[in-house]
């Protein structure tokens, strides 16, 4: 695999530059080009387009270096950023534990086979029915989010029970490369505040339930955040909690769970946050301020999503038409905006790539647009694809595991792509297309 070192917004790279696509990834002859071995030109006419394809042995070695990189920590994978029942099962395989936001995903994991104590539940607003099937299945833990849900959790635990908490701070830290998804800052939906005070107040009714065993804080800064610093200042505003904890209740927390956000090159030249030395500083950071402040050190946790799973996807699409305005060529596609929100919401680029066609011509500038029903439904704008792309060619979209088939939606009826799993020059189907037969099961009434 090359590694290119260069701004975001340099020139754009070689268009043979494989460097974000799965380390399995190979060129074959004729434009070809294999993932685990198995052609992507095989995978979309097998099972058609758009199509998401995973790299499961991509998957199980991310899962291998975060617990390579944490040996003494809890690495909790976030299920939201994609979730069936085969990545569930890889997840447990590797070891690692789940973090879930709803019933839907605790529900899903635990009926694959997921051991419950090794899940924790997220969530700003949890449901009665996510609290209920929190209780009913046992989870490992339970992230208090806001002040109501201390005494609602306390009721449907009952007079006799005991559940383990933690507690999502705000630390006050801006990180994450949209503010959409920047939630470590305060004034937003996410967390009690240190600043206002809000956490220290929760927290003190916490440890006033004896139902509720409080664990330690969590805090998630946000999302595809690509510096190590502003985890080290998270750390120490965790440890200084847990100090003034200490003083004003008497009671040592024994965890820390620092959240996810671990940002990854998108396109060939971005930066990627370095795993290493994450790790080795948050350990450095977390041991130095534990002794200022003459804590034990507490057991740390982890919760990455988009590096487990993101860079692992592949989508595929086919060109369904392309169209040259004074301004620009737009190549439309067969998916879109319902298979991948992300450009729309957060203006994400991407690096689209010709698939199984050898073109002799030069590059030329497009935007690759999707094919649903508003101008807004771009997949990449101003990217280099050979100047002759037409009608039926495939392009593959590499980064595509994280944040699309979990935010997918049922815009224009077009039913959602199905999802192929690939592995020793094999591929087989984890997820079907979704069909109109679907659609209408649904549609109960007239
Ligand atoms: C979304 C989320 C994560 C994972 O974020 P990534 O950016 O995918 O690593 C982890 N923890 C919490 C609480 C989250 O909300």
């Amino acid at each position: 695999m090359t590694t290119l070192h260069l701004p975001p917004d340099a020139a754009p790279a070689a268009p043979d530059d494989l460097s974000v696509w799965p380390a399995s990834a190979a060129r074959a002859s004729g434009g070809g080009l294999s993932v685990a071995g198995v052609a992507l030109t095989e995978i979309a006419e097998r099972f058609g387009t758009p199509a998401y394809v995973l790299d499961e042995r991509e998957i199980r070695e991310r899962c291998r270096r975060y617990r390579r990189a944490f040996p003494d920590a809890d690495v909790l994978y976030a299920a939201k950023a994609f979730l069936c029942r085969a990545v569930v099962r890889w997840i447990d395989e590797e070891g690692l534990g789940l973090d879930v936001c709803s019933a839907g995903e605790l529900e899903l994991a635990v009926t694959a086979g997921f051991p419950p104590e090794r899940i924790t539940l997220h969530g700003n607003a949890k449901s009665p029915h996510d609290l209920d099937a929190a209780l009913r299945l046992g989870v490992g833990r339970v992230v208090i989010d806001s002040a109501s849900e201390i005494a609602r959790l306390a009721a449907a635990i009952g007079p006799r029970g005991t559940q383990r908490v933690m507690v999502r701070i705000t630390p006050g830290i801006a990180a994450g490369a949209h503010e959409k998804i920047r939630t470590g800052t305060d004034d937003q939906k996410f967390g009690l505040s240190l600043t206002d005070g809000s956490a220290q107040h929760a927290i003190a009714r916490i440890l006033a339930q004896p139902q509720l065993e409080l664990t330690g804080p969590h805090c998630h800064l946000g999302s595809q955040i690509t510096s190590v610093k502003p985890y080290l200042a998270a750390v120490r505003r965790m440890v200084g909690l847990i100090a003034r904890v200490r003083d004003t209740h008497g009671v040592v927390l024994p965890e820390l769970d620092m959240g996810g956000g671990h940002g990854v090159a998108y396109r060939p030249g971005e930066a990627a946050l370095d795993l290493g030395a994450l790790a080795d500083r948050m350990r450095t950071e977390l041991a130095g301020s534990c002794a200022a402040a003459r804590l034990p050190v507490p057991r740390l946790t982890v919760e990455p999503g988009r590096a487990v799973v993101g860079p692992a996807g592949v989508a595929l699409y086919r060109v369904l038409a392309v169209k040259r305005t004074d301004e620009r060529v737009f190549v439309a596609v067969d998916g879109g905006m319902s298979d991948n929100p992300r450009p729309a919401l957060y203006g994400v680029r991407y690096a689209p790539r010709l698939i199984g066609r050898r073109s002799s011509a030069p590059p030329g500038r497009v935007t690759v647009v999707g094919r649903h029903c508003e101008a807004g439904d771009v997949l990449a704008a101003d990217v280099d694809l050979p100047a002759d792309v037409r009608a039926g060619d495939l392009l593959g979209v590499p980064v595509a595991g994280a944040y699309h088939l979990s935010m997918a939606s049922g815009y224009n009826l077009v039913g959602r792509p199905p999802v192929v799993a690939v592995a020793d020059a094999h591929a087989r189907l984890l997820v079907r297309r979704e069909s109109l037969d679907d659609v209408r099961a649904r549609d109960v009434g007239l």
